[in-house]
């Protein structure tokens, strides 16, 4: 089973993520593999890090589609569809979602165009089930704010509360297109009762 969780910058998908797996894994009483993107493999994790140098500032916008969509490639083909495979349950920070909100939307490359290259990277595969933490910019801005010190400056840091929202409200409208796929959780609830409701929709996905 193939979950992924999205959302904005200062959703709390790292913290939630962190508090979930063990639960999950307590559950189920099997391997939960917990990985993410940009990153998750060798070469991916070379990706991510040429992506978010604070010092890239002169990356073109498409070639920023293409190498997320290259790493999201890299990623499945040596983590994720193994695991699959293997029949464990995947959860993963990121996928395709965030792509079509950042570089689609918030960039304005377009959805389509950015649909299509990942198409291709991901020959089509889609999650089972996706987790949306939903926050509004400005309040994912001030956790942001707020956990500054423990968290690594990266290039996106540099953007407007514009450009938040524009990824925050390219989400919901994927969200409700993809109501059958995609779960909308209020990310602005205390961790507890957020960790507590992503673990009920998975659990429920994970005993049909
Ligand atoms: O999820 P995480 O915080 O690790 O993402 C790292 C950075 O990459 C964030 O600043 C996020 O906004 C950005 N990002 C992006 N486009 C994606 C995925 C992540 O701009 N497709
Ligand atoms: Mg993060």
């Amino acid at each position: 089973t193939f979950i992924t969780i999205e959302g904005p910058d200062g959703a709390g998908k790292t913290s939630v993520i962190k508090k979930l797996i063990p639960m999950l894994v307590q559950a189920v009483q099997q391997e939960i593999v917990a990985t993410r993107e940009p990153g998750g493999s060798r070469i991916a994790e070379e990706i991510r890090e040429l992506i978010l140098n604070p010092t890239n500032t002169e990356m073109d916008i498409r070639t920023e589609a293409l190498l997320y969509a290259a790493g999201r490639r890299q990623h499945l083909v040596e983590k994720i569809i193994p695991a699959l495979k293997a029949g464990k349950v995947v959860v993963c920070d990121r996928f395709v979602d965030s792509s079509l909100a950042y570089q689609g939307v918030a960039r304005g490359i377009g959805t389509s165009e950015v649909a299509e290259i990942n198409q291709f990277a991901t020959e089509n595969l889609s999650p089972d089930l996706t987790l949306y933490l939903d926050i509004e910019a400005h309040a994912g801005l001030e956790r942001i704010n707020q956990n500054k010190n423990n968290r690594q400056f990266d290039r996106l840091d540099q953007e407007t509360l514009e450009f938040h929202e524009k990824v925050r409200s390219a989400y919901l409208t994927i969200a409700k297109e993809q109501s059958e796929r995609i779960v909308q959780i209020d990310a602005s609830q205390d961790l507890e009762t957020v960790v507590e409701q992503c673990y009920h929709v998975i659990i429920e996905k994970l005993r049909v």
